[in-house]
């Protein structure tokens, strides 16, 4: 829930996600449309439906014992099996993040590049050897990360009261803004994607929504009908669209390989009786306004919401 996201936008979340699935097993007996409800808002969809298929395959076959075990659950990397396992069963393995990757390599002044496959081993390598014999490890993996997030920042660290000056390679030797080295992480060129959402109202004032297929872009959420061609979405609705209005605005919106460019406007359509297509919607239905935000809905539709309000 925390992926780029503050703490205190979370909190709600997290407590009325925690009455809502208690416990694992509450967690698998859920749909996993309820499921990506309870996640509306919150974005990363994906991680809600690992969430959901990790809880089914514990309700399966019991609870992981170790880091390894939870690294065969969905969605489970090395970093998050790390991090529970120290944390909830004490196991002694170490966890590594940006935070830790920072301080290791000033510390010890490395000049390995922390964004390569080698790079981070050399830095999980030494973390390891940090690992004290006699404290509960989850402590000392939160500790490093802490120290990171509130210390060792990654911008102008205030090194003159750090407890760790007089230890610290990137301190001594002038290299606290030149380390960690992060080379290799070259700026990716993100395709635009140009498309037109439309805003189709009923005599009721509902809105009609599409639900994207359960694989790909925004799987299994809802979102306005859209298309980069109106003809592309006619086919896809198989019914022609009409009145269409000039744009109301545009939303744009950073997806890690793709920039999404969307116009919204707002468009007649004639009476529905068939099933979309199906190339890039399984279903569609017409919801109040209200209605929508309790929906497992993408941060681009919440910000074309944003927009109509404003219209
Ligand atoms: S002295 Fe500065 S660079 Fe070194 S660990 Fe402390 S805060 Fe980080």
């Amino acid at each position: 829930m925390l992926q780029q996201t503050k703490v205190a936008t979370v909190k709600d979340y997290f407590n009325r996600w925690m009455l809502r699935f208690p416990t694992a097993l509450r967690l698998a007996e859920a749909p996993v449309e309820e499921v990506l409800e309870a996640w509306a808002g919150l974005g990363y969809y994906r991680r809600a439906r690992n969430i959901h298929a990790t809880a089914v395959q514990i309700a399966e076959s019991g609870m992981p014992q170790s880091r390894d075990e939870w690294m065969t659950m969905p969605g489970v990397g090395r970093y998050t099996a790390s991090a529970v396992s120290s944390m909830t069963t004490g196991e002694r393995v170490t966890v590594v993040d940006g935070n830790v990757s920072r301080i290791i390599s000033r510390i010890f002044g490395l000049y390995c590049d922390v964004t390569t496959g080698s790079g981070q081993k050399e830095i999980w390598q030494v973390a390891d050897s940090l690992l004290p014999e006699r404290s509960f490890p989850g402590d000392f993996n939160e500790a490093m990360m802490e120290f990171g997030a509130l210390q060792c920042v990654p911008k102008s660290p205030n090194c003159t009261d750090c407890i760790l000056k007089n230890e610290c390679v990137a301190y001594s030797e002038g290299l606290v803004a030149t380390l960690p080295i992060r080379n290799s992480r070259k700026k990716q060129k993100r395709k635009m994607i140009v498309e037109t959402a439309y805003c189709f109202t009923n005599a009721r004032n509902e809105v009609l929504l599409a639900k994207r297929l359960e694989k790909g872009l925004y799987a299994g959420l809802w979102e306005f009908p859209m298309a980069s061609t109106q003809e592309e979405l006619e086919s896809e609705l198989l019914v022609p669209i009409s009145n269409v209005s000039k744009p109301l605005g545009i939303v744009e919106k950073k997806l890690s390989h793709r920039v999404l460019k969307i116009t919204l406007v707002r468009a007649s359509l004639e009476a529905r009786k068939k099933s979309p297509h199906g190339t890039r919607y399984q279903a569609l239905a017409w919801y109040s306004k209200r209605k929508i935000e309790e929906l497992a809905i993408s941060s681009t539709t919440v910000s074309i919401l944003r927009l109509l309000e404003k219209k």
